[in-house]
């Protein structure tokens, strides 16, 4: 374990449901079972969050996992918080009007989040983030048509992305590496990881700090759906690149701690290769270390 590094997740609730759903049942469109939300949200944090993800993701593939018993549109888990607590409960993903459970508000917040994510990717810090994932992966033989912010192309041009840095791996598959600074919606990153998924590419998402008291929603969303596997780059992996002649980042990953419950946690890391780590396509995950259950 990493010296300070050292903490215990927040005390868990009986169920991470608000106490105030406006949709009070969601349909499971597979089996065409009513649940009650409680039971769908539950009390584990970790599943929750990758269904989380998953209903996003089916949103962007138009393929609703859960719908609203009441109107029949589909639905999506939103988290509210107060203070240091996290409660979720579903949204519509578009309110028509004629459902008694009103839970959207006119005003889109989803266009509100995408101007602030194009601002933060003007920010200096995220330029210099691009450069030295650029200049970290130029040292790596194993990468080759290194791109930087340069449009992939996918089958509808509504959908076409722009990674920040790009580059094959092993003349096998094109990686694209995502810097992320500030808040960047669920949607987005559901968005992102159905593209890629799709057109045979795989995403990996980099960090500038680890923000371990705050946690904030996006590095949980992007955490808990890659292993428990986060990565940072710095002038210190920039520095450790050049000397290594590879792409360097610093991983960081939770794992349980000896002889407790899998409610104690600590946090571990260490710099590492690319070539380190498993690469899942499929699962759009890029890991050092595996938890398994
Ligand atoms: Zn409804």
């Amino acid at each position: 374990m990493i010296e300070g590094y050292s903490f215990t997740m927040e005390r868990v609730p009986d169920n991470y449901c608000v106490d105030d759903p406006e949709i009070k049942e969601v349909q499971d469109m597979d089996s065409g079972a009513i649940l009650t939300v409680q039971d769908v949200i539950g009390a584990d944090k970790d599943r929750l969050i990758r269904l989380r993800m998953n209903l996003a993701e089916a949103g962007e593939e138009r393929e609703d996992k859960y719908t609203c018993p009441i109107c029949g549109v589909g639905v999506y888990l939103v988290c509210r918080r107060r203070g240091d607590e996290k409660r979720f409960y579903f949204r519509h993903r578009v309110e028509i009007g004629n459902c008694p459970a009103v839970t959207r508000e006119p005003l889109s917040k989803e266009e509100i989040e995408a101007r602030k994510y194009n601002g933060a990717k003007e920010s200096r810090a995220h330029i210099r983030m691009k450069e030295i994932l650029a200049e970290s992966i130029s040292r790596d033989p194993d990468f080759s048509d290194l791109q930087i912010e340069k449009v992939w192309k996918g089958m509808e041009r509504a959908t076409w992305r722009k990674p920040d840095v790009s580059a094959v791996w092993r003349n096998k598959i094109r990686v694209a590496f995502e810097v992320q600074l500030s808040t960047t919606f669920l949607h987005v990153i559901a968005q992102r990881r159905v593209f890629y998924r799709n057109q045979g590419g795989l995403l990996c998402w980099v960090f500038k700090t680890f923000d371990i008291e705050a946690a904030r929603m996006t590095q949980e969303d992007i955490f808990h759906n890659n292993n428990r596997n986060l990565f940072l780059a710095s002038e210190k992996t920039l520095r450790a690149s050049k000397e290594c002649g590879a792409l360097m980042l610093d991983c960081r990953w939770a794992e349980p701690k000896a002889g407790s419950e899998a409610v104690s946690w600590g946090w571990n890391g260490r710099l590492a290769a690319f070539s380190e780590m498993t690469l899942d396509q499929n699962g759009q995950r890029v890991f050092l270390w595996l938890y398994s259950h």
